[in-house]
C-alpha cells in the first residue's frame, strides 16, 4: 500500500511540479525579454478580414460595428464574410450593410454547412489582401486592436500575431478570468521567447503568402487558429501575442462545460499532430512545443490517476491517503488551484471525445442570456 502512495504522491508532484516550473522560468526569463522585433507603427498594408458565421444573428451587426470602429484605411483592407447560417444572420449583415455603404464588405454565402477551417479557406481564395485577418463573431477587439497586430507584422520574421483575451461576461466566467491571468502569461512570455502555439481565432492576422506555403487552414481538425500559427512557427518565423492586442470574449453562460471540453478536444487535436513534429521544431521553438504538447496531452493523465490511487488507498484504509486526498480536496477552496483542476479535466473530457467526434461543425453555444423559440417550446 505505503508503495502506492508513494507514486501516487509521486505522480501528483510531477503533474503540478512541471507546468508551475515552465511557469515560473517562463515568467522570470522568458516576460522581460525584448521583442527583438523592428515595428514600425505606421505599417499600413492591404489586409483582408475573413469572417465566418454561422447562426450569429444576435450578435453580428454589434460585431460589424465593432470591426468598423477599428482604425484602418478604409482603401487598404477588405471584409470578407462566409457565412453558413440558417437563421437570420444574412439579413442583418445587409441590414447593416444598408447603414454602412461603400465600407468594403463581401458577403459570401456557402450553400452548405462544412466547418470553420473550410470556411476559412474558401474566403481565402478570394482574398486580396496581403495579411489575412481571421475574426469571430461573438468576441470584440478592443480599440486599435487591428492597427496594433499588423503593425507587428512590419517585421518580416513574424509571420503570425494573435490576441491576448479577456473574458467579458462574469459569473461563470470568473473561472474563465483566474485561467487567463495565467494562460495570457504564459502565451506573451513564448512570444517573446519565439513563439506560441495558441492562437486565438478572435482575432488572428497572418502572412498570407506564409498560409499558402503550408497550405491555408487544416479541415480535419478543429483548431484551425493554433495549428496555423504554430506550422508557421515551424516555418522559423514569429507566431505572436504582443501586450497591446487585446480582444474580449463572450463565455456561455450555460453549457460552459460543454464549451470548454469541445476547446479542449480541438487542442488535445491540434497537440496530438504535432508530437511528431517537436524533433524538427526550430531551435527557439522546440522547448516551448515540446512542454505545451507535454501539458495538454500527457499531464492531465496523472493527475487522475494519483486520485484515483489515493481513492483504493483510502477504501484499503491507508490513513495516508486520506490525508493526501483530503489535502487535494481541501484546496478546492482555493480557486487557482479549482480552474487548474477543472482545466485537466476538459483536457481529458475532451481527448476521450475525441474518439467518436472531431467536433469540425460544432453546436452553436448560447452565449446570451436570451433564448432561441426552440429553448423555450
Ligand atoms: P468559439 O469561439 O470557440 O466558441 O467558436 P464559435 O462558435 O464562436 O465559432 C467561431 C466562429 O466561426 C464564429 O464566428 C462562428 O459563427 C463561425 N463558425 C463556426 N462554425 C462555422 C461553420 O461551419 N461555417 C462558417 N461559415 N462559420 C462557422
Ligand atoms: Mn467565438
Amino acid at each position: 500500500m505505503e508503495i502506492l502512495v508513494i507514486i501516487a504522491l509521486a505522480l501528483a508532484i510531477v503533474h503540478f511540479g512541471i507546468p508551475l516550473s515552465y511557469y515560473f522560468i517562463a515568467r522570470r526569463s522568458w516576460l522581460p525579454l525584448p521583442w527583438r522585433v523592428k515595428r514600425d507603427e505606421s505599417y499600413r498594408p492591404k489586409i483582408s478580414i475573413i469572417l465566418p458565421t454561422y447562426n450569429e444573428e444576435k450578435i453580428i451587426e454589434k460585431r460589424l460595428d465593432n470591426i468598423f470602429s477599428q482604425r484602418y484605411p478604409r482603401d487598404l483592407l477588405e471584409l470578407l464574410i462566409i457565412d453558413s447560417s440558417n437563421d437570420e444572420t444574412v439579413e442583418k449583415i445587409e441590414d447593416w450593410y444598408r447603414r454602412h455603404e461603400g465600407f468594403p464588405l463581401k458577403l459570401m454565402h456557402e450553400s452548405e454547412r462544412r466547418g470553420k477551417a473550410y470556411a476559412l479557406n474558401e474566403a481565402l481564395k478570394i482574398s486580396t489582401g496581403e495579411i489575412a485577418v481571421i475574426a469571430d463573431a461573438d468576441a470584440f477587439w478592443e480599440e486599435d486592436a487591428l492597427p496594433e497586430a499588423i503593425s507587428w507584422l512590419s517585421d518580416a520574421s513574424v509571420g503570425a500575431v494573435t490576441c491576448l483575451k479577456r473574458p467579458m461576461n462574469d459569473g461563470s466566467a470568473k473561472i474563465e478570468g483566474s485561467y487567463r491571468n495565467y494562460y495570457n502569461v504564459m502565451r506573451l512570455a513564448e512570444s517573446k521567447k519565439f513563439s506560441t502555439p495558441i492562437f486565438h481565432g478572435e482575432l488572428a492576422a497572418f502572412r498570407k503568402d506564409l498560409l499558402e506555403k503550408i497550405g491555408g487552414f487544416p479541415t480535419d481538425i478543429g483548431s484551425d487558429d493554433s495549428h496555423t500559427a504554430t506550422m508557421i512557427a515551424m516555418n522559423g518565423y514569429r507566431s505572436i501575442a504582443p501586450e497591446g492586442v487585446l480582444c474580449s470574449e463572450s463565455v456561455p453562460e450555460k453549457g460552459y462545460g460543454e464549451w470548454r471540453i469541445r476547446r479542449a478536444q480541438h487542442l488535445v487535436q491540434h497537440f496530438s499532430r504535432m508530437l511528431s513534429h517537436i524533433g524538427i521544431a526550430p531551435e527557439g521553438f522546440r522547448k516551448i512545443l515540446a512542454i505545451e504538447t507535454y501539458l495538454h496531452i500527457f499531464n492531465p493523465w496523472l493527475l487522475i490517476i494519483a486520485a484515483g490511487i489515493l481513492v483504493y488507498g483510502a477504501l484499503e484504509g491507508s490513513s495516508l491517503s486520506d490525508l493526501l486526498l483530503g489535502s487535494g480536496l481541501l484546496l478546492l477552496l482555493y480557486s487557482p488551484y479549482r480552474t487548474w483542476v477543472a482545466t485537466q479535466l476538459y483536457l481529458m473530457m475532451g481527448a476521450v471525445r475525441n474518439i467518436w467526434t472531431k467536433e469540425i461543425a460544432w453546436e452553436k453555444q448560447e452565449k446570451y442570456r436570451k433564448r432561441t423559440n426552440e429553448a423555450i417550446k
